[in-house]
Protein backbone atom coordinates (compact mmCIF):
# COMPACT_ATOMS: atom_id res chain seq x y z
CA UNK A 1 0.00 0.00 0.00
CA UNK A 2 1.48 3.76 -0.89
CA UNK A 3 2.08 5.76 2.27
CA UNK A 4 1.38 9.52 2.11
CA UNK A 5 4.32 12.51 3.11
CA UNK A 6 2.64 15.70 3.17
CA UNK A 7 4.41 19.19 3.45
CA UNK A 8 3.74 22.01 4.16
CA UNK A 9 4.72 25.44 5.47
CA UNK A 10 4.22 28.25 8.26
CA UNK A 11 5.11 31.56 9.10
CA UNK A 12 7.07 32.56 5.21
CA UNK A 13 7.39 31.54 2.06
CA UNK A 14 10.69 30.88 0.40
CA UNK A 15 11.66 28.77 3.19
CA UNK A 16 12.73 25.63 1.27
CA UNK A 17 10.09 23.81 1.02
CA UNK A 18 10.92 22.33 -2.29
CA UNK A 19 14.53 21.70 -1.04
CA UNK A 20 12.98 19.60 2.09
CA UNK A 21 10.60 17.51 -0.17
CA UNK A 22 13.05 16.84 -1.97
CA UNK A 23 15.93 16.07 0.48
CA UNK A 24 13.69 13.85 2.12
CA UNK A 25 12.36 11.82 -1.22
CA UNK A 26 16.29 11.39 -2.01
CA UNK A 27 16.92 9.81 1.36
CA UNK A 28 13.99 7.79 1.56
CA UNK A 29 14.61 6.72 -2.16
CA UNK A 30 18.50 6.16 -1.09
CA UNK A 31 16.61 3.56 1.50
CA UNK A 32 15.38 1.55 -1.37
CA UNK A 33 11.79 3.08 -1.13
CA UNK A 34 10.29 4.25 -4.51
CA UNK A 35 9.39 7.34 -4.05
CA UNK A 36 6.57 9.97 -6.55
CA UNK A 37 6.74 13.41 -5.89
CA UNK A 38 4.35 16.18 -6.73
CA UNK A 39 3.65 19.80 -5.39
CA UNK A 40 0.18 21.39 -5.34
CA UNK A 41 0.75 25.21 -6.00
CA UNK A 42 -2.64 27.32 -4.87
CA UNK A 43 -2.06 30.15 -7.60
CA UNK A 44 -4.76 30.59 -9.93
CA UNK A 45 -2.63 30.32 -13.06
CA UNK A 46 -3.37 27.17 -15.11
CA UNK A 47 0.49 26.43 -14.93
CA UNK A 48 3.70 28.87 -14.24
CA UNK A 49 4.72 29.26 -18.19
CA UNK A 50 2.22 32.36 -18.36
CA UNK A 51 4.15 33.86 -15.19
CA UNK A 52 7.21 36.19 -15.75
CA UNK A 53 10.39 34.74 -13.93
CA UNK A 54 10.07 38.37 -11.86
CA UNK A 55 7.23 36.52 -10.34
CA UNK A 56 7.67 33.02 -9.64
CA UNK A 57 11.47 32.51 -10.82
CA UNK A 58 12.03 29.77 -13.73
CA UNK A 59 9.78 27.80 -15.22
CA UNK A 60 10.83 24.36 -15.18
CA UNK A 61 9.98 22.12 -18.29
CA UNK A 62 9.49 18.21 -17.94
CA UNK A 63 10.24 15.65 -21.15
CA UNK A 64 6.24 15.85 -21.48
CA UNK A 65 6.25 19.36 -22.03
CA UNK A 66 4.63 20.72 -18.89
CA UNK A 67 5.66 23.48 -17.70
CA UNK A 68 5.87 23.60 -13.95
CA UNK A 69 7.22 25.15 -10.80
CA UNK A 70 10.88 25.08 -10.34
CA UNK A 71 10.74 23.10 -7.22
CA UNK A 72 10.26 20.05 -9.60
CA UNK A 73 13.86 20.95 -10.56
CA UNK A 74 14.76 19.89 -7.13
CA UNK A 75 12.59 16.65 -7.11
CA UNK A 76 14.50 15.46 -10.45
CA UNK A 77 17.88 16.70 -8.96
CA UNK A 78 17.60 14.82 -5.98
CA UNK A 79 15.54 11.61 -6.97
CA UNK A 80 14.58 9.58 -9.42
CA UNK A 81 10.66 10.23 -9.23
CA UNK A 82 9.15 10.38 -12.57
CA UNK A 83 7.76 13.59 -13.20
CA UNK A 84 4.80 14.22 -15.81
CA UNK A 85 1.81 16.52 -16.16
CA UNK A 86 0.11 14.77 -12.81
CA UNK A 87 3.14 16.15 -10.51
CA UNK A 88 2.39 19.53 -10.45
CA UNK A 89 -0.93 20.68 -9.70
CA UNK A 90 -2.62 24.65 -9.58
CA UNK A 91 -5.40 26.08 -8.15
CA UNK A 92 -6.59 27.25 -11.78
CA UNK A 93 -6.45 23.31 -13.17
CA UNK A 94 -8.59 21.91 -10.02
CA UNK A 95 -11.26 24.77 -11.05
CA UNK A 96 -10.91 24.22 -14.50
CA UNK A 97 -11.35 20.34 -14.43
CA UNK A 98 -14.10 20.40 -12.13
CA UNK A 99 -15.97 23.02 -14.22
CA UNK A 100 -15.39 21.28 -17.50
CA UNK A 101 -16.99 18.11 -15.47
CA UNK A 102 -19.88 20.38 -14.53
CA UNK A 103 -20.57 21.90 -17.76
CA UNK A 104 -20.06 17.74 -19.27
CA UNK A 105 -23.25 16.84 -16.73
CA UNK A 106 -21.00 14.64 -14.75
CA UNK A 107 -22.59 16.22 -11.42
CA UNK A 108 -25.63 16.23 -13.00
CA UNK A 109 -28.49 17.60 -10.18
CA UNK A 110 -25.53 18.37 -7.50
CA UNK A 111 -24.75 22.16 -6.55
CA UNK A 112 -20.72 21.98 -7.15
CA UNK A 113 -18.54 23.18 -4.12
CA UNK A 114 -15.43 23.70 -2.89
CA UNK A 115 -16.54 21.00 -0.43
CA UNK A 116 -16.40 18.17 -1.62
CA UNK A 117 -15.75 18.75 -5.55
CA UNK A 118 -12.94 20.79 -5.32
CA UNK A 119 -11.26 18.70 -2.36
CA UNK A 120 -12.38 15.57 -4.09
CA UNK A 121 -10.58 16.59 -7.45
CA UNK A 122 -7.45 17.52 -5.48
CA UNK A 123 -7.36 14.06 -3.53
CA UNK A 124 -7.86 12.29 -6.95
CA UNK A 125 -4.55 14.44 -8.31
CA UNK A 126 -3.09 12.80 -5.06
CA UNK A 127 -4.15 9.30 -5.40
CA UNK A 128 -2.77 9.47 -9.08
CA UNK A 129 0.44 8.95 -7.81
CA UNK A 130 -0.12 5.56 -5.72
CA UNK A 131 0.27 2.33 -7.21
CA UNK A 132 1.72 -1.30 -6.54
CA UNK A 133 4.89 0.27 -7.29
CA UNK A 134 4.78 3.30 -5.48
CA UNK A 135 6.09 2.83 -1.59
CA UNK A 136 5.57 6.62 -0.74
CA UNK A 137 3.86 9.59 -2.42
CA UNK A 138 5.57 12.95 -1.08
CA UNK A 139 3.02 16.18 -1.27
CA UNK A 140 4.11 19.46 -1.13
CA UNK A 141 1.79 21.88 -0.46
CA UNK A 142 2.51 25.14 -2.08
CA UNK A 143 1.98 28.99 -0.03
CA UNK A 144 1.99 29.16 3.11
CA UNK A 145 -0.50 28.04 6.17
CA UNK A 146 -2.80 30.94 6.58
CA UNK A 147 -3.33 31.71 3.17
CA UNK A 148 -6.86 31.89 1.85
CA UNK A 149 -5.56 30.30 -1.36
CA UNK A 150 -4.31 26.99 0.29
CA UNK A 151 -7.71 26.27 2.21
CA UNK A 152 -9.01 24.02 -0.07
CA UNK A 153 -5.59 21.90 -0.41
CA UNK A 154 -5.18 21.76 2.84
CA UNK A 155 -8.69 20.88 3.53
CA UNK A 156 -8.13 17.73 1.26
CA UNK A 157 -5.36 16.29 2.87
CA UNK A 158 -7.03 16.94 6.30
CA UNK A 159 -9.21 14.39 4.44
CA UNK A 160 -7.07 12.24 3.11
CA UNK A 161 -6.30 10.34 6.10
CA UNK A 162 -10.13 9.28 6.19
CA UNK A 163 -9.69 7.41 2.80
CA UNK A 164 -6.47 5.58 3.37
CA UNK A 165 -5.79 5.45 7.05
CA UNK A 166 -4.28 7.64 9.73
CA UNK A 167 -1.58 5.26 10.24
CA UNK A 168 -0.44 5.46 6.18
CA UNK A 169 0.04 8.98 6.29
CA UNK A 170 2.57 11.53 7.58
CA UNK A 171 2.54 15.28 7.89
CA UNK A 172 5.70 17.31 8.02
CA UNK A 173 5.32 21.20 8.70
CA UNK A 174 8.20 23.35 7.78
CA UNK A 175 8.36 26.43 9.90
CA UNK A 176 11.22 29.50 10.66
CA UNK A 177 12.26 29.95 13.99
CA UNK A 178 14.01 33.50 13.35
CA UNK A 179 16.85 34.58 15.45
CA UNK A 180 16.31 38.40 17.05
CA UNK A 181 20.00 39.73 17.54
CA UNK A 182 19.05 42.79 19.49
CA UNK A 183 17.45 40.01 22.25
CA UNK A 184 19.78 37.08 20.95
CA UNK A 185 17.04 34.96 21.07
CA UNK A 186 15.89 32.39 18.95
CA UNK A 187 11.31 32.96 18.80
CA UNK A 188 9.39 30.01 18.45
CA UNK A 189 6.13 31.71 19.10
CA UNK A 190 5.83 32.01 14.76
CA UNK A 191 6.20 28.24 14.93
CA UNK A 192 3.50 27.94 17.55
CA UNK A 193 1.14 29.75 15.57
CA UNK A 194 1.74 28.75 12.66
CA UNK A 195 1.47 25.44 13.92
CA UNK A 196 -1.85 26.64 15.85
CA UNK A 197 -3.21 27.94 12.44
CA UNK A 198 -2.74 24.26 10.79
CA UNK A 199 -4.72 22.27 14.08
CA UNK A 200 -7.34 24.94 13.85
CA UNK A 201 -8.05 23.51 10.40
CA UNK A 202 -7.66 20.05 11.46
CA UNK A 203 -3.87 19.06 11.15
CA UNK A 204 -2.39 17.83 13.85
CA UNK A 205 1.65 17.98 12.06
CA UNK A 206 3.35 14.54 13.01
CA UNK A 207 7.19 16.39 12.53
CA UNK A 208 8.04 19.91 12.54
CA UNK A 209 11.05 20.91 10.67
CA UNK A 210 12.47 24.20 11.93
CA UNK A 211 14.40 26.36 9.28
CA UNK A 212 16.79 28.30 11.86
CA UNK A 213 20.01 30.40 11.11
CA UNK A 214 21.22 29.69 14.66
CA UNK A 215 20.99 25.87 16.26
CA UNK A 216 18.14 25.82 18.38
CA UNK A 217 18.61 24.79 22.19
CA UNK A 218 17.29 21.51 23.71
CA UNK A 219 15.26 23.45 25.91
CA UNK A 220 13.91 25.69 22.66
CA UNK A 221 12.89 22.96 20.79
CA UNK A 222 11.23 21.12 23.72
CA UNK A 223 9.08 23.88 23.79
CA UNK A 224 8.36 24.03 20.80
CA UNK A 225 7.38 20.05 20.83
CA UNK A 226 5.20 21.05 24.16
CA UNK A 227 3.59 23.71 22.81
CA UNK A 228 2.68 22.19 18.83
CA UNK A 229 2.06 18.79 20.21
CA UNK A 230 4.40 16.40 18.99
CA UNK A 231 7.02 14.38 20.64
CA UNK A 232 10.24 16.22 21.52
CA UNK A 233 12.60 13.90 19.13
CA UNK A 234 9.96 15.07 16.21
CA UNK A 235 10.88 18.67 15.81
CA UNK A 236 14.10 18.65 13.43
CA UNK A 237 16.52 21.41 13.02
CA UNK A 238 17.21 22.65 9.50
CA UNK A 239 19.94 24.99 9.85
CA UNK A 240 20.91 26.98 6.46
CA UNK A 241 23.27 24.91 4.67
CA UNK A 242 26.81 27.23 4.73
CA UNK A 243 28.00 25.71 1.93
CA UNK A 244 25.00 24.55 -0.61
CA UNK A 245 21.58 23.34 -0.63
CA UNK A 246 23.57 19.57 -1.49
CA UNK A 247 24.06 19.12 2.60
CA UNK A 248 20.35 19.58 3.76
CA UNK A 249 19.57 15.82 2.88
CA UNK A 250 23.09 15.49 5.69
CA UNK A 251 21.78 17.65 7.81
CA UNK A 252 18.49 15.83 7.97
CA UNK A 253 19.78 12.26 8.51
CA UNK A 254 22.08 13.62 11.35
CA UNK A 255 18.73 14.70 13.14
CA UNK A 256 17.86 11.01 12.56
CA UNK A 257 15.08 12.17 10.45
CA UNK A 258 14.85 9.32 7.61
CA UNK A 259 14.56 6.83 10.06
CA UNK A 260 11.91 8.50 12.37
CA UNK A 261 9.61 8.87 8.51
CA UNK A 262 10.47 5.20 8.51
CA UNK A 263 9.00 4.19 11.70
CA UNK A 264 5.77 7.02 11.73
CA UNK A 265 5.00 5.01 8.22
CA UNK A 266 5.64 1.86 9.22
CA UNK A 267 8.35 1.42 5.99
CA UNK A 268 9.50 -1.64 7.38
CA UNK A 269 10.95 -2.65 3.50
CA UNK A 270 13.12 0.11 4.37
CA UNK A 271 16.99 -0.62 3.56
CA UNK A 272 19.91 1.12 5.47
CA UNK A 273 21.51 4.73 4.13
CA UNK A 274 24.52 4.60 1.74
CA UNK A 275 25.29 8.15 1.00
CA UNK A 276 28.81 7.42 -0.56
CA UNK A 277 28.07 8.88 -4.00
CA UNK A 278 26.44 11.70 -1.91
CA UNK A 279 29.46 12.53 -0.19
CA UNK A 280 32.31 12.50 -2.42
CA UNK A 281 29.68 15.12 -3.90
CA UNK A 282 29.85 17.18 -1.07
CA UNK A 283 33.69 16.53 -0.69
CA UNK A 284 34.46 18.13 -4.13
CA UNK A 285 32.11 21.29 -3.35
CA UNK A 286 33.66 21.83 0.05
CA UNK A 287 37.46 21.18 -1.16
CA UNK A 288 37.73 22.31 -5.33
CA UNK A 289 40.63 21.79 -7.04
CA UNK A 290 40.43 24.88 -8.87
CA UNK A 291 38.14 28.01 -9.22
CA UNK A 292 36.44 29.46 -12.72
CA UNK A 293 34.47 32.65 -13.12
CA UNK A 294 31.71 32.21 -15.18
CA UNK A 295 29.46 35.26 -16.54
CA UNK A 296 25.68 34.71 -17.18
CA UNK A 297 24.61 37.48 -19.24
CA UNK A 298 21.08 37.67 -18.83
CA UNK A 299 17.63 39.87 -18.69
CA UNK A 300 17.03 38.48 -14.88
CA UNK A 301 20.18 38.68 -13.39
CA UNK A 302 18.83 40.34 -10.23
CA UNK A 303 16.73 37.52 -9.97
CA UNK A 304 17.55 34.92 -7.93
CA UNK A 305 15.50 32.37 -9.14
CA UNK A 306 15.09 32.89 -12.56
CA UNK A 307 17.69 31.12 -13.94
CA UNK A 308 17.73 28.71 -11.26
CA UNK A 309 18.60 25.44 -12.98
CA UNK A 310 21.65 27.09 -15.23
CA UNK A 311 23.01 27.95 -11.71
CA UNK A 312 22.70 24.21 -10.57
CA UNK A 313 23.69 22.77 -13.57
CA UNK A 314 26.81 25.18 -13.64
CA UNK A 315 27.73 24.04 -10.32
CA UNK A 316 27.58 20.33 -11.31
CA UNK A 317 29.67 20.99 -13.93
CA UNK A 318 32.15 22.27 -11.11
CA UNK A 319 31.49 19.22 -9.22
CA UNK A 320 32.94 16.86 -12.39
CA UNK A 321 35.69 18.79 -12.72
CA UNK A 322 36.60 19.40 -9.03
CA UNK A 323 36.17 23.05 -9.35
CA UNK A 324 34.38 25.84 -7.77
CA UNK A 325 32.33 27.68 -9.92
CA UNK A 326 32.22 31.44 -8.66
CA UNK A 327 28.98 32.92 -11.22
CA UNK A 328 29.07 36.49 -11.76
CA UNK A 329 25.46 37.75 -13.38
CA UNK A 330 25.57 40.11 -15.67
CA UNK A 331 22.65 42.25 -16.34
CA UNK A 332 22.40 42.29 -20.50
CA UNK A 333 21.25 45.45 -20.56
CA UNK A 334 24.57 46.54 -18.64
CA UNK A 335 26.88 45.46 -21.27
CA UNK A 336 26.95 48.77 -23.43
CA UNK A 337 28.85 50.15 -20.60
CA UNK A 338 32.86 49.79 -20.91
CA UNK A 339 33.03 48.39 -17.39
CA UNK A 340 31.36 45.66 -17.71
CA UNK A 341 32.56 44.40 -20.86
CA UNK A 342 36.23 45.31 -19.55
CA UNK A 343 34.74 42.30 -16.81
CA UNK A 344 33.91 39.96 -19.23
CA UNK A 345 36.51 40.12 -20.90
CA UNK A 346 38.09 38.75 -18.26
CA UNK A 347 36.09 35.58 -17.00
CA UNK A 348 36.93 32.15 -17.60
CA UNK A 349 33.49 31.44 -19.63
CA UNK A 350 30.59 33.36 -20.71
CA UNK A 351 26.77 31.74 -20.16
CA UNK A 352 24.26 33.62 -22.23
CA UNK A 353 20.44 31.63 -21.03
CA UNK A 354 16.88 31.26 -22.69
CA UNK A 355 14.57 34.55 -22.43
CA UNK A 356 11.40 36.20 -24.37
CA UNK A 357 11.28 40.05 -24.79
CA UNK A 358 13.82 42.23 -26.77
CA UNK A 359 14.88 44.02 -23.48
CA UNK A 360 18.77 42.94 -22.75
CA UNK A 361 19.01 41.13 -26.51
CA UNK A 362 21.38 43.77 -27.85
CA UNK A 363 23.37 43.16 -24.99
CA UNK A 364 23.52 39.51 -24.79
CA UNK A 365 24.41 39.33 -29.00
CA UNK A 366 27.52 42.28 -27.74
CA UNK A 367 28.62 39.73 -25.09
CA UNK A 368 28.66 36.85 -27.05
CA UNK A 369 31.23 38.85 -29.82
CA UNK A 370 32.94 39.34 -26.61
CA UNK A 371 33.21 35.44 -26.02
CA UNK A 372 33.83 34.55 -30.02
CA UNK A 373 36.80 37.86 -30.22
CA UNK A 374 38.68 36.60 -27.47
CA UNK A 375 38.53 32.71 -27.63
CA UNK A 376 36.27 32.78 -24.25
CA UNK A 377 34.31 29.49 -23.91
CA UNK A 378 30.85 30.48 -24.55
CA UNK A 379 27.95 28.11 -23.88
CA UNK A 380 24.08 29.42 -25.14
CA UNK A 381 21.15 28.25 -24.69
CA UNK A 382 18.06 28.74 -26.44
CA UNK A 383 17.76 32.83 -26.73
CA UNK A 384 21.62 32.54 -26.50
CA UNK A 385 21.88 30.36 -29.50
CA UNK A 386 19.65 32.77 -31.48
CA UNK A 387 21.92 35.59 -30.29
CA UNK A 388 24.87 33.48 -31.18
CA UNK A 389 23.61 32.85 -34.42
CA UNK A 390 22.31 36.66 -34.83
CA UNK A 391 26.03 37.60 -33.81
CA UNK A 392 27.85 35.59 -36.47
CA UNK A 393 25.14 36.87 -39.15
CA UNK A 394 26.28 40.66 -38.39
CA UNK A 395 29.56 40.37 -37.90
CA UNK A 396 30.98 37.55 -39.68
CA UNK A 397 28.84 37.51 -42.40
CA UNK A 398 28.38 41.04 -42.98
CA UNK A 399 24.52 41.39 -42.36
CA UNK A 400 24.39 44.09 -40.03
CA UNK A 401 20.76 43.99 -39.73
CA UNK A 402 19.93 40.12 -39.41
CA UNK A 403 18.06 39.61 -36.26
CA UNK A 404 15.10 37.44 -34.87
CA UNK A 405 11.65 38.49 -35.96
CA UNK A 406 11.05 38.32 -32.16
CA UNK A 407 12.74 41.44 -31.92
CA UNK A 408 12.19 43.02 -34.96
CA UNK A 409 9.88 41.95 -37.57
CA UNK A 410 10.88 44.15 -40.56
CA UNK A 411 14.26 42.89 -40.10
CA UNK A 412 15.82 42.30 -43.93
CA UNK A 413 17.95 39.61 -42.29
CA UNK A 414 15.78 37.01 -40.26
CA UNK A 415 17.99 34.90 -39.47
CA UNK A 416 16.03 33.99 -36.60
CA UNK A 417 11.97 33.32 -36.84
CA UNK A 418 9.17 32.01 -36.13
CA UNK A 419 8.80 27.97 -36.30
CA UNK A 420 5.86 27.11 -39.22
CA UNK A 421 4.00 25.37 -36.53
CA UNK A 422 4.17 28.23 -34.74
CA UNK A 423 2.66 30.94 -36.97
CA UNK A 424 -0.97 30.03 -36.22
CA UNK A 425 -1.03 29.74 -32.52
CA UNK A 426 -2.67 32.43 -30.85
CA UNK A 427 -3.33 31.07 -27.40
CA UNK A 428 -0.04 31.37 -24.93
CA UNK A 429 -0.32 28.73 -22.15
CA UNK A 430 1.59 25.72 -22.82
CA UNK A 431 1.45 26.17 -26.87
CA UNK A 432 5.02 26.36 -27.43
CA UNK A 433 7.47 23.57 -29.13
CA UNK A 434 7.57 21.81 -25.41
CA UNK A 435 9.91 19.09 -24.14
CA UNK A 436 11.66 16.29 -24.74
CA UNK A 437 12.69 15.62 -28.73
CA UNK A 438 15.51 14.09 -30.90
CA UNK A 439 18.85 16.04 -31.68
CA UNK A 440 21.26 14.00 -34.32
CA UNK A 441 24.71 15.14 -33.43
CA UNK A 442 27.61 15.92 -35.93
CA UNK A 443 29.80 12.93 -35.70
CA UNK A 444 32.91 14.69 -34.43
CA UNK A 445 31.62 17.89 -33.11
CA UNK A 446 32.30 19.43 -29.69
CA UNK A 447 28.75 18.28 -28.66
CA UNK A 448 28.95 14.91 -30.22
CA UNK A 449 32.01 14.39 -27.94
CA UNK A 450 30.44 15.45 -24.66
CA UNK A 451 27.85 13.65 -25.02
CA UNK A 452 29.41 10.32 -26.12
CA UNK A 453 26.68 9.95 -28.49
CA UNK A 454 25.22 10.80 -31.59
CA UNK A 455 21.50 10.82 -30.82
CA UNK A 456 20.72 12.97 -27.95
CA UNK A 457 17.03 13.57 -25.84
CA UNK A 458 16.64 17.30 -24.62
CA UNK A 459 14.03 19.59 -23.77
CA UNK A 460 12.98 22.67 -25.61
CA UNK A 461 10.55 25.37 -24.70
CA UNK A 462 10.61 28.21 -27.63
CA UNK A 463 8.48 29.42 -30.93
CA UNK A 464 11.64 30.83 -33.03
CA UNK A 465 13.88 28.83 -34.23
CA UNK A 466 17.25 29.47 -36.84
CA UNK A 467 16.15 30.12 -40.15
CA UNK A 468 16.44 27.19 -42.58
CA UNK A 469 16.91 29.60 -45.43
CA UNK A 470 20.07 30.49 -44.40
CA UNK A 471 21.85 27.69 -43.82
CA UNK A 472 23.94 26.96 -45.96
CA UNK A 473 25.41 30.53 -46.47
CA UNK A 474 26.05 30.14 -42.37
CA UNK A 475 27.81 26.77 -43.14
CA UNK A 476 29.93 29.10 -45.95
CA UNK A 477 30.55 30.74 -43.73
CA UNK A 478 32.30 28.49 -41.33
CA UNK A 479 29.24 28.01 -38.21
CA UNK A 480 28.92 24.09 -38.17
CA UNK A 481 25.55 22.59 -37.38
CA UNK A 482 26.43 20.52 -34.98
CA UNK A 483 22.97 19.08 -34.22
CA UNK A 484 19.52 19.16 -35.98
CA UNK A 485 16.10 17.73 -35.50
CA UNK A 486 16.08 14.33 -37.15
CA UNK A 487 13.90 15.50 -39.97
CA UNK A 488 17.31 17.91 -40.44
CA UNK A 489 14.60 21.26 -40.73
CA UNK A 490 15.40 22.29 -36.64
CA UNK A 491 18.54 23.79 -36.41
CA UNK A 492 19.33 22.65 -32.48
CA UNK A 493 23.04 23.27 -31.75
CA UNK A 494 25.66 25.57 -33.25
CA UNK A 495 29.30 25.80 -33.29
CA UNK A 496 32.75 27.28 -34.12
CA UNK A 497 35.68 25.34 -35.32
CA UNK A 498 38.56 27.83 -34.73
CA UNK A 499 37.46 28.37 -31.00
CA UNK A 500 38.23 26.80 -27.72
CA UNK A 501 34.56 25.95 -26.85
CA UNK A 502 31.69 27.87 -28.34
CA UNK A 503 28.46 25.86 -27.50
CA UNK A 504 25.07 27.20 -28.59
CA UNK A 505 22.02 24.93 -27.85
CA UNK A 506 17.97 25.73 -28.72
CA UNK A 507 17.25 23.22 -26.11
CA UNK A 508 17.43 23.77 -22.13
CA UNK A 509 20.12 21.49 -20.82
CA UNK A 510 20.17 22.54 -17.56
CA UNK A 511 16.73 20.66 -16.58
CA UNK A 512 18.58 17.20 -17.30
CA UNK A 513 22.04 17.85 -14.98
CA UNK A 514 21.95 16.35 -12.14
CA UNK A 515 24.73 16.78 -9.06
CA UNK A 516 25.31 13.24 -9.36
CA UNK A 517 25.13 12.99 -12.88
CA UNK A 518 26.45 15.99 -14.31
CA UNK A 519 25.45 17.54 -17.75
CA UNK A 520 27.88 16.76 -20.20
CA UNK A 521 27.78 19.91 -21.83
CA UNK A 522 28.29 22.03 -18.58
CA UNK A 523 30.98 19.45 -17.89
CA UNK A 524 32.53 20.17 -21.26
CA UNK A 525 31.64 23.94 -20.27
CA UNK A 526 33.60 24.30 -16.92
CA UNK A 527 36.44 21.98 -18.72
CA UNK A 528 37.24 24.35 -20.84
CA UNK A 529 36.86 27.72 -18.77
CA UNK A 530 39.51 25.63 -16.54
CA UNK A 531 41.77 25.43 -19.33
CA UNK A 532 41.15 28.48 -20.36
CA UNK A 533 42.04 30.47 -17.04
CA UNK A 534 45.09 28.56 -16.61
CA UNK A 535 46.15 28.66 -20.47
CA UNK A 536 45.62 24.77 -20.81
CA UNK A 537 45.87 22.89 -24.00
CA UNK A 538 43.21 20.57 -24.71
CA UNK A 539 43.91 17.14 -22.16
CA UNK A 540 46.02 19.27 -19.98
CA UNK A 541 43.54 19.84 -17.48
CA UNK A 542 44.25 16.78 -16.04
CA UNK A 543 47.27 18.05 -14.38
CA UNK A 544 44.70 20.16 -11.96
CA UNK A 545 41.89 18.35 -11.87
CA UNK A 546 40.16 15.01 -11.71
CA UNK A 547 37.58 14.48 -14.31
CA UNK A 548 35.88 11.04 -12.74
CA UNK A 549 33.27 12.00 -11.05
N1 LIG B 1 12.22 33.68 -27.12
C1 LIG B 1 12.83 32.60 -27.83
C2 LIG B 1 11.81 31.71 -28.49
O1 LIG B 1 10.65 31.73 -28.13
C3 LIG B 1 13.73 31.79 -26.92
C4 LIG B 1 12.96 31.05 -25.89
C5 LIG B 1 13.82 30.63 -24.72
O2 LIG B 1 14.93 31.08 -24.57
N2 LIG B 1 13.29 29.76 -23.88
O3 LIG B 1 12.15 30.97 -29.37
Amino acid sequence: MTKHLFITGGVVSSLGKGLTSASIGMLLENRGLSVRMQKLDPYINVDPGTMSPYQHGEVYVLDDGSETDLDLGHYERFTHSPLSRDSNWTTGQIYKSVIDKERAGCYLGQTVQVIPHITNEIKDCIKKLEGPDVDVVITEIGGTVGDIESLPFLEAIRQFPLDVGRENCAFIHLTLVPYLKAARELKTKPTQHSVGQLREIGIQPDFIVCRTEQPISAAELGKIALFCNVPEKHVVEERDADLSIYEVPITLVERNFDQMIVEKLGLSQAKPLDLTKWRELLMRLRHPKTEVTIAVVGKYANHKDAYKSIYEALDHGGIANSANVRVLRIESETVVREETRALLEKVDGILVPGGFGDRGVEGKIDAIEIARTHGIPFFGICLGMQCAVIEYARNVMGLPEANTTECDKDTPDPVVCLMDSQRSIVDKGGTMRLGSQTTYLLAGSRSAGAYRSLEVQERHRHRYEFNYEYRDRFIDAGLIIAGASPDGKLVEVVELEEHPWFVAVQYHPEFKSKPTVPHPLFRGFITAAIRHRHGLKPGEESAIVNDDF
